[in-house]
């Protein structure tokens, strides 16, 4: 989930979100089928991973549910097309590893919940195993079925195919802001730009939930994706995963790219981005931005580097060969994270960005570098359980990083700053909440802010000082990899604490995550 801005700035994008007219969704090249092509060879996916950890992430891509191979099209307004668009076919190989037999299979279009028409993302001609199928979209049109003529049995296999275009609509604020092609710098950020089989949730079923006004609206499982995509000749493509091929044609630049196991394919295109670049713990960090903004982008990189390399050492790797960082105009959050690649609010690329330790740039930077473990690597319910992925998130980059990188006395600030003095002020207010709740279900977008990026983190500090330091480093590594690649629940986090301590959890955690009675600590 994006790490938000205070509550006045999200309310006022919400209300801006209200007045965006939508674009209407070209239908050229929907009759388009995808193309049946070779399943590629799992190995290819391990360009995105750092040789020592090929073993045991090709055992993880042995496991996924699906494979995407994605080819697409960027195209700009003109010759007949009136709006820019995402233009393409998308094969997926699925494998049945639900238990049950399936007759249908649901895919996710996000971008058309908060669009007033409901329909960016137009999903064209859809086959199963190379025979066209009737597809049936719901009512929200957030959610379409593909069906299968014969249940698939668990594990069993089947190839969908799906065409599809998704107009990316210009200066709109919907959701943060994470789809949208900022017409004042050229930036496309392409968050959900492609239909995505619906999330997994081993302690719930598929989740179809409308897409969430609080959090973060994605939800998906882990897969692999092998992305060719087509753009003009001189923009940048930024993405997940990493770029395996280039190669010049009569329109532009193709590039292919590969994941590895990743939850989502998420991707930034700018025609004059420049970039700092280096390598932490075998991995290219690259930090983008646009012409002039360099004193924030050679910033943005010096924290990733120590974020990545204090959370390596204290929970365990970041395996792959990327971690990629872009500016995105975000409407009411300061950052949001996406595997191997997150945006940061371009507010923070003004000249006059304040760099003093400490800073809330640097908070931010390492808040969303710790997603890739806790929301990316580590899966959970972000709509369910918003607590477990934001909550732990916030403790640790705001009070763990900053004492390990700066000396306590930083970490204290910082924890006054982002936990404590916040967790007073709204208990004193009368804010309590129940944190384990579900997104949408809080009373305001207010009272989920509190919970999840204060009253959560706050708790995880209270379980830090019971349990001590060693205890909770030793039960986030556990966590890590006893997790890694699934979808965790909220027992395996309570379990993974009470077994490195050996110390019964459960008062002290449903007291600071299931009661609103939070005055017992102030
Ligand atoms: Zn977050």
């Amino acid at each position: 989930m994006p790490l938000l801005l205070a509550c006045r700035n999200r309310v006022t994008a919400l209300l801006i979100a209200l007045m965006i007219i939508a674009i209407p969704a070209g239908s050229a090249a929907l009759g388009q089928q995808a193309t049946p092509q070779a399943t590629p060879d799992t190995t290819e996916q391990l360009a995105a991973v750092l040789p020592e950890w090929h073993d045991e992430l090709l055992a993880v891509m042995d496991t996924v549910s699906a494979t995407y191979e994605i080819d697409a099209e960027v195209r700009l307004p003109g010759d007949g097309n009136p709006i820019p668009n995402i233009t393409g076919t998308m094969t997926m190989e699925y494998t049945n590893t639900t238990g049950d037999p399936l007759t249908e299979l649901p895919f996710r279009l996000y971008a058309n919940a908060f669009d007033d028409l409901g329909d960016l993302l137009r999903v064209g001609v859809v086959t199963v195993d190379g025979a066209d199928v009737t597809s049936n979209q719901l009512d929200d049109s957030s959610t379409v079925y593909v069906p299968f003529s014969e249940p698939l049995a668990p594990e069993d296999s089947a190839t969908i195919g799906m065409s599809f275009v998704s107009a990316v609509p210009v200066n709109a604020r919907q959701n943060y802001g994470i789809f949208n092609i900022d017409p004042s710098n050229g930036t496309w950020a392409l968050a959900h730009w492609y239909p995505m089989l619906a999330g997994w949730d081993p302690g719930r079923g598929w989740v179809l939930d409308p897409p969430s006004a609080n959090g973060d609206p994605i939800f998906s499982t882990t897969a692999t994706y092998d992305v060719t995509l087509r753009t003009p000749a001189d923009w940048r493509a930024v993405t997940s995963g990493v770029e395996v091929e280039s190669t010049d044609i009569d329109a532009g630049i193709e590039r292919r790219f590969v994941s590895g196991p990743s939850r989502d394919f998420t991707m930034v295109l700018d025609d004059d981005f420049e970039v700092a670049e280096r390598d932490v713990n075998g991995t290219t960090i690259s930090s983008w931005y646009n012409p002039g903004q360099e004193r924030t982008g050679e910033a943005v990189f010096d924290y990733i580097a120590q974020a990545l390399e204090y959370f390596n050492d204290l929970i365990g790797p970041y395996p792959y060969t990327t971690l990629d960082v872009v500016p995105v105009e975000l409407f009411g959050a300061a950052g949001v994270e996406f595997p191997q690649l997150f945006y940061m609010s371009a507010g923070y690329y003004g000249p006059n960005q304040n760099l003093d330790v400490p800073n809330n740039l640097d908070f931010t930077v390492a808040h969303e570098v710790l997603h890739m473990w806790w929301y990316f690597m580590v899966g959970n319910n972000q709509y369910d359980h918003a607590f477990t992925d934001e909550g732990i998130t916030q403790f640790m980059s705001a009070t763990l990083y900053f004492s390990a990188v700066y000396g306590p006395e930083v970490g204290e600030i910082m924890t006054e700053r982002h936990l404590t003095n916040p967790f007073r002020s709204n208990i004193g207010g009368g804010n309590d909440q129940i944190v384990d709740t579900p997104t949408d279900d809080f009373a305001s977008s207010g009272g989920y802010v509190f919970a999840a990026y204060t009253k959560a983190p706050v708790g995880f500090m209270a379980i830090y000082d019971e349990i001590g330091e060693e205890a909770f480093n030793e039960a986030v590594t556990n966590y890590f990899y006893d997790n890694w690649f699934t979808v965790a629940s909220t027992d395996d986090l309570q379990e993974a604490f009470e077994e490195a301590s050996g110390q019964d959890l459960e008062e002290i955690w449903s007291h600071r995550f299931e009661e609103a009675a939070g005055e017992d600590d102030i």
